[in-house]
């Protein structure tokens, strides 16, 4: 069975084509630039050359043509004929609380995702072009959905309701859903498969420490608290999101600076997190560099970074009443040492020790704690892609 896997931005696209017989990846891409000037298709076939195309794309439906076209192609593609594409899956942000699991897509669904577009503006109306362009290319192909959000709906409400006043959450649905769920999902699974112990047994806490940045709080394999919010802002520091910060800062900022709402959320979400305070750059690798060559605000973002991940963690263990596990995830928590040896240095006092030799590991499955800790650490590379082509392949 091949299943094709999508993730659908405002004007990118990224794809995966796996072959389910053996979870291999036949081929991945991206397009990039859609609907703006200078569009482009970068194809990663397995085993055969790379190639880039530049080529308009003016909406979502130009950009999977140009995919079933590279997956066609002569050359470069890796299947023969489209109707080989048996499932095609594809990562929706949000599911509001409409969504527990991952489902077939249908006109129900359309208009669920649809109306959670209003709290996910950014995010849902890609997520749904992605759709109704394969539904126009693929006809008679079955689609999923996978939500971000749908992991997390197991948290109580003591957790996800925020207090303001209730009504709002009555009418306008305004309370803490999460997100990275699928990743979530997948590194608690790994992590309990690694261990050796049932998952029903363990309390994990989750660290998905990429540019974007979550924890999550994993009982007995269910989401029962998580960083992220309403939206994606809450929680970390992240590479450009403020993360936590006092609600009262947006109309002090809206003051002194003269902005807009808009403009303030837009700053927090773009122009902050560790980007904002070390003025160096969003990426973990830059800001890493800058503080080994002795740049003092590049140290203030890391140590502001490490320092809201542990409190986040201390604080996901007490709502456990313990913490069995640690695990990190994503472009820093799977291979910066660093970051993961800092991280740690705070949660001595829940028992957890780290072998450093071990941690230095990269991106590979690893339990890294000490012999004689009492909690296990642990490295376990994310697959947001492979849990959707095998949620995929059982609704299908
Ligand atoms: P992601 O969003 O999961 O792709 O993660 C991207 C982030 O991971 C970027 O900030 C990268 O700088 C960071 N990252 C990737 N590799 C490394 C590395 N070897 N050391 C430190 N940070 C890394």
């Amino acid at each position: 069975m091949k299943i094709l896997v999508l993730n659908c931005g405002s004007s990118s696209l990224k794809y995966q084509l796996f072959d389910m017989d053996n979870e291999e990846v036949l081929a991945k891409g991206l397009c990039e630039r859609i609907a703006i000037d200078g569009s482009i298709l970068k194809h990663s076939p397995t085993g055969k050359e790379k190639f880039e195309l530049k080529t308009p794309m003016k909406d979502h439906n130009d950009a999977i043509a140009a995919v079933v076209d590279a997956l066609l192609d002569k050359t470069h593609g890796v299947i023969s004929d489209i109707s080989e594409v048996n499932a095609v899956g594809h990562r929706v942000v949000h599911g509001g609380e409409a969504f527990t699991k991952s489902v077939i897509i249908d006109g129900a669904v359309k208009k669920a995702i649809s109306e959670c577009a209003q709290i996910a503006p950014l995010h849902n109306p890609p997520n749904l072009m992605g759709i109704e362009a394969c539904e126009r290319l693929m006809k008679n192909t079955p689609q999923t959905a996978v939500f971000d959000t749908a992991f997390h709906q197991t948290m109580p409400p003591k957790a996800y309701l925020y207090a303001i006043p209730y009504e709002l959450y009555d009418k306008h649905k305004v309370r803490k859903y999460g997100f990275h769920g699928t990743s979530h999902k997948y590194v608690s699974e790994r992590a309990a498969a690694v261990l050796g112990k049932p998952l029903e047994s363990l309390k994990i806490i989750t660290c998905h420490l990429g540019n974007g940045a979550s924890v999550c709080a994993v009982d007995g394999g269910k989401s029962v608290d998580t960083s992220m919010g309403f939206t994606p802002l809450e929680g970390l520091v992240m590479g450009t999101r403020s993360g936590d910060i006092d609600p009262a800062v947006v109309s002090f900022i809206m003051e002194k600076e003269g902005k807009t709402a808009k403009e303030v959320e837009n700053m927090l979400n773009k122009q902050s997190g560790v980007l904002g305070v070390s003025g160096v750059s969003s990426d973990f690798r830059d800001i890493e560099d800058a503080e080994r060559g002795g740049n003092n605000r590049a140290k203030l973002a890391l140590e502001g970074f490490y320092y809201r991940v542990a409190k986040y963690a201390g604080a996901y263990a007490a709502a456990m009443n313990g913490a069995d596990a640690f695990v990190f995830t994503a472009g820093l928590g799977e291979n910066s040492a660093s970051a993961r040896a800092a991280i740690c240095g705070y949660l001595g006092f829940l028992g957890l020790k780290i072998d450093a030799d071990k941690n230095s590991v990269r991106g590979r499955e690893i339990d890294f704690a000490a012999a004689d800790s009492k909690a296990r650490a642990l490295v376990i590379p994310t697959n947001e892609e492979l849990v959707i082509a095998r949620d995929t392949k059982a609704l299908v």
